[in-house]
């Protein structure tokens, strides 16, 4: 999963940066409204943190503009604190929650990881597939209930199939959402990845479809 940080404040963007890639997150982020609008635009993110004081174009006018633009990932806005205005002014532009400043990241974390699985249509924290399940609170993968040691990419790319179980998912599609946007990324990677993947949680969990990429059944 793929997340743009657009924040300004330089400490709390990387401090933001660090907490989510520890986390299993792939992050790009943008210092100012005009790089996150672009970002935002031309990149595949599963979420988006928006500050709303921004420079050169403020974090209301981005979510606007990206909303009227068609791009419908979920956004969670970062308010000014006691800001009630911000808020609603957020929600109304198609903010899909907001947090209050400052915040304790562990709640922000908590926050991101419901908007993505709302948005990919998953109840549950935790996602399971067979014998497979991944508890994304605790980043736990087991299979038949015995603890498995993932690679952080090889967490990032099960983690993309197990959201999106049931649909075809391409190879431009997997490298779009487990890279960052400085990754050298090459798509040779991910047949790479998917073979350690079987390897450790069994060959019949990923299904290959030919010329189209991978699917995770039931
Ligand atoms: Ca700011």
């Amino acid at each position: 999963m793929r997340i743009l940080i657009v924040e300004d404040e330089p400490n709390l963007s990387r401090q933001l940066r660090q907490t989510l890639e520890q986390a299993g997150y792939a992050v790009d982020s943008a210092m100012d409204g005009e790089e996150g609008q672009y970002l935002g635009e031309t990149e595949q993110y599963d979420a988006v943190i928006l500050d709303l004081g921004l420079p050169e174009v403020d974090g209301l006018t981005v979510l606007d503009r990206w909303r009227k633009a068609g791009r419908k990932m979920p956004v969670l806005v970062l308010t000014a604190r006691d800001s009630w205005s911000d808020k609603v002014a957020g929600l109304d532009a198609g903010a899909d929650d907001y947090l209050a400043k400052p915040f304790q990241s562990e709640e922000l974390i908590a926050r991101l990881r419901a908007l993505i699985r709302r948005a990919s249509g998953n109840a549950s924290a935790e996602l399971v597939a067979g014998d497979v399940r991944m508890d994304t609170r605790s980043g736990r993968v087991t299979l038949n209930g015995e603890p498995v040691k993932l690679t952080a990419q090889e967490y990032k790319l099960l983690s993309y199939l197990l959201h999106h179980k049931g649909k075809v998912v391409s190879r431009t599609e997997l490298i779009e959402h487990i890279y960052d946007q400085d990754f050298d990324r090459d798509s040779n990677t991910i047949e790479v990845f998917i073979t350690r993947i079987r390897k450790k949680l069994g060959a019949e969990l990923i299904t290959t479809i030919r010329g189209l990429g991978y699917s995770l059944e039931d």
